[in-house]
């Protein structure tokens, strides 16, 4: 059996994996697969509408929000959020938490002043900054809630009166928060919603159409609402396994019930690097990620030894980031818990081998 922590694309339930090999084979009985089925057929656009609902229901959106399957990756996003949001002269707000969030300051300075109020880059990114102030007239305020490369998080979102705008790519749907208090929240789809091709993105349509930048027709988030996510042909199949992800979410309670399970997945392990000798973790207590686990060794001559000890008990994508070195395990939501109890026993197993 493999557990597999990896960081993105990343592990789905089983049963998503059966439904969408059999819609390959053959959809809903259609006698055609998925993949030959058009986007513009009735068939895929009840695919389209339930998965538009199902996120809209388990983020418990009201109806200024908006829901979006879009092409391009988060990384997109990180132009096509400032090119609709923020004009030449004006300034957008930046939290700078790690090299995701570096890469969306950078593209929001192709389209305006982009401010960083707070940074965690003196620390190396291993804490959440904590004392900063957004500026009034900042058109809006970015976070990165999760931070998938070093393993922090951000526990409390930040109050502000600013537009709030979040990349939730590595933590969407795994905790339950005020998703109506956001303007934007823009996510690849590869790790907690479905198969890499696709990014969801929520919008309040209320923060639109207040630039005076012409907007490239495929750019302008209202095109795609107006059209319903049906602008120009969607990644059909990437939005079929989101589908079938969402499916499976709300037939396990919801975003409430997959956060107890995360909490419990990621107190484990947290547990186990605090306890065990050998290992420890690399992020301040207080802004550990539940989704992405960092640790290092203490001796790290021995991290390739570990490495290979656990990929014999059938674990899988924990080498760290090049950038953080060591270990990250990726416990998202289809993770079970039962492989955090196998990576926890090779741990401790590793550790009694090398007293
Ligand atoms: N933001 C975050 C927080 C991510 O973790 C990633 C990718 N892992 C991205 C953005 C970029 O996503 P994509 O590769 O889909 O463009």
């Amino acid at each position: 059996m493999v557990h597999n922590f990896n960081a993105g694309p990343s592990i789905l339930p089983p049963t998503v994996f059966a439904e969408a090999s059999q819609a390959i084979l053959n959809y809903n009985n259609t006698g055609l697969s998925i993949l030959e089925t058009g986007h513009r057929t009735a068939t895929f656009q009840a695919v389209m509408d339930e998965a538009r609902a199902l996120l809209k229901e388990l983020m418990q959106l009201d109806d200024d929000h908006e829901v979006l399957f879009l092409h391009g990756g988060a990384s997109t996003q990180f132009m096509q959020v400032p090119m609709n949001l923020l004009d030449d002269k004006e300034t957008a707000a930046y939290s700078d938490t790690g090299v995701w969030s570096s890469k969306a300051i950078k593209e929001a300075k192709l389209f305006g002043k982009a401010e960083v109020v707070c940074s965690g880059k003196e620390n190396n990114y291993t804490a959440i900054p904590k004392d900063f102030a957004v500026p009034n007239d900042a058109k809006y305020f970015h976070i990165t809630t999760n931070n998938t490369i070093y393993g922090s998080q951000w526990h409390k979102i930040p109050a502000t009166s600013n537009v709030l705008i979040a990349d939730m790519s590595s933590d969407i749907l795994s905790r339950q928060m005020d998703f109506n208090a956001f303007g934007l929240i823009y996510a690849g789809a590869q790790k907690n919603i479905g198969a890499a091709g696709v990014n969801v993105v929520v919008v309040n349509k209320n923060i639109l159409g207040k630039i005076k930048r012409a907007i490239p027709t495929i750019m302008d988030y209202r095109n795609h609402i107006k059209e319903g996510s049906m602008l120009n042909t969607p990644p059909v199949f990437a939005v079929y396994v989101c589908l079938l992800t969402l499916r499976w979410l709300k037939a396990q309670g919801g975003v409430a019930a997959i956060e107890k399970i995360n909490d419990a997945k990621a107190a484990l392990l947290y547990n186990e690097i605090d306890s065990n000798p050998l290992f420890r973790g690399t992020i301040a207590i207080e802004d550990r990620s539940k989704m992405n686990v960092c640790f290092v060794m203490h001796d790290t001559s021995l991290e390739d030894a570990f490495l290979s000890f656990a990929k014999q008990q059938g674990i899988v994508g924990i080498k760290g980031h090049r950038l953080s070195g060591g270990f990250r395990a990726s416990l998202y939501n289809a993770l079970p818990l039962s492989s955090v109890e196998v990576l926890v026993k090779a741990m401790q197993e590793f550790a009694s081998l090398n007293k």
